[in-house]
């Protein structure tokens, strides 16, 4: 690739210890290049695989002098595979995943390539848990910059309510803290605004005791959607912060298996647990019950993994409410034997909602629900029909939608994103930190 061979890279390789991979490296660059989506196949010019801080600054100082766009990898699951870009340097943080916790203080500090199957054992360890996502192979950091939507988000909030402080090297090469107490307008920004602002290379997370709870998937005919979802909606409107519940219908292209389900998790004691999710177990009847009493680690494997590599295509909406018209639309979109996916319904509830709009960069905290079309397919003739048959069902929730979409599930962002206070302050502090859109891999924030 001709922008490469006429950079400095012996010196880039000299000074940075991790590994540097390039498109004459083959296999291994094309080992590099893959991401979670495997739509997508993008050619960057570099992937630097930084061991520290030091390796992170040579690789966006070296970025910056070759005029080459950064994208940050940091666990790789990102729908619409921003951690890698065309011509650009992926900083790949894969081998920076240490994790600390501090019991006493009750906070762990992970590294910027850490997932949360690094991250949740040695919590769990000390019987202490942050709100995460519900995938274990899910990187913290593009989750937590996005915001974080998980089971513990009723009690403890979202993933970046938890967030005390970060250490990110800036578009400059710049080593900047950032906490309520120090660059505080970047602290602000880095919840909810996604990847913009820098490599964040360190993340300290607020801990909670979370010990043995009441949790599991509880699976329902695809022909009961209407009912399952009606009663999720009544009882998440009622529950206590210490009750949440997921609700999903699905048909899989892959696997050919379809349903409804809901997911329970109750951080309290199991017998109320039982007989809160009630309305769930005997007022409908599952096909399935695989609630029981566990901890926090097993939670976290109940929904199994999504393999890498597979086409996804994902696109939804916050909601105001789950209103009938909502529940009537995904139900039909079912009915229909065509229809291949799923729709994931998230309550958003408890401290969630308790966090003042404007105290993050968060988009969705006025909304009650989060609803998104998950789309995955394999074969390559079906891209145009599923992509379609996504964007119409996240578009037709128009109505019933605040107008924002979640990031972090987002292929793309929904069009009608009104231009609020929140975007024209994330524009300024990206004005600040990066006023050459050097991070511009990412649902991207202009600077100008
Ligand atoms: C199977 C699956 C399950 C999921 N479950 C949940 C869930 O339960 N809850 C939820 O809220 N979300 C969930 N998500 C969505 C998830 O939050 C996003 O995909 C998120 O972007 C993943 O983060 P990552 O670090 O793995 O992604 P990456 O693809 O590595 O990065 C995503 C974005 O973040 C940026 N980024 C990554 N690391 C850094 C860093 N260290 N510094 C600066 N920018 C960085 C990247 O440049 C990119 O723009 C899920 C996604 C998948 C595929």
């Amino acid at each position: 690739m001709a922008v490469v061979e006429k950079l400095p890279l012996a010196d880039l390789r000299r000074r940075h210890r991790g590994p540097v991979i390039g498109p004459d490296d083959g296999m291994a660059f094309d080992a590099a290049r893959t991401t979670f989506n495997g739509m997508l196949d993008r050619r960057p010019a570099l992937v630097t695989r930084p061991l520290d801080v030091n390796d992170v600054v040579a690789s966006v100082s070296f970025a910056a002098g070759a005029d080459l766009a950064v994208a940050v990898r940091g666990g790789g699951h990102g729908v619409a595979g921003h951690c890698v870009g065309d011509g650009s340097l992926v900083v790949d943080l894969r081998l920076m995943r240490e994790v600390v916790v501090d019991p006493q203080a009750r906070t762990a500090t992970c590294g910027g390539g850490a997932l949360w199957e690094d991250l949740d054992p040695p919590c769990q360890r000390h019987g202490l848990a942050t709100p995460g996502g519900t995938f274990g192979d899910t990187g913290v950091a593009g989750l937590t910059l996005g915001g974080g939507i998980g089971h513990l988000m009723g009690p403890h909030g979202l993933t970046l309510d938890n967030l005390v402080a970060t250490k990110v090297v800036t578009a400059d090469g710049a080593v900047v803290h950032a906490s309520e107490e120090e660059n505080a307008d970047l602290f602000w920004a880095l919840r909810g605004g996604g990847g913009n602002f820098g490599v964040v290379v360190e993340f300290t997370f607020r801990l909670h005791p979370v010990g043995l709870l009441l949790g599991g998937l509880l699976m329902y005919r695809l022909e009961d959607a209407h009912e399952v979802f009606s009663t999720f909606r009544e009882l998440t409107a009622e529950a206590a912060d210490e009750l949440v519940c997921f609700a999903q219908i699905f048909r899989s292209a892959i696997t050919g298996d379809s349903g409804t389900a809901v997911s329970v998790a109750y951080f309290g004691d199991v017998d109320e647990g039982r007989s809160a999710i009630r309305p769930l177990t005997d007022g409908i009847a599952p096909i399935g019950d695989g609630v029981r009493a566990m901890y926090y680690p097993e939670l976290q494997e109940i929904f199994g993994r999504m393999p890498f590599g597979l086409r996804n295509y994902w696109s939804g909406r916050f909601l105001r409410d789950l209103s009938d018209g909502v529940i009537d639309l995904t139900a039909a979109t079912f009915e229909d034997p065509e229809t291949m996916g799923g729709v994931l319904v998230e309550c958003l509830h408890g401290a969630v909602r308790r966090v003042p709009q404007e105290a993050t960069a968060f988009a969705g905290r006025d909304a009650s629900h989060n609803a998104t079309f998950i789309s995955t397919w394999t074969d390559p003739a079906e891209d145009e029909r599923r992509i379609a048959a996504t964007r119409a069902y996240s578009a037709a929730l128009a109505p019933w939608s605040i107008g924002e979409g979640y990031v972090n599930y987002a292929s793309e962002m929904p069009s009608e994103a009104p231009d609020t206070e929140r975007m024209q302050r994330l524009r300024r502090i990206k004005r600040e930190y990066d006023p050459e859109n050097r991070f511009r891999f990412n649902h991207n924030i202009a600077p100008q």
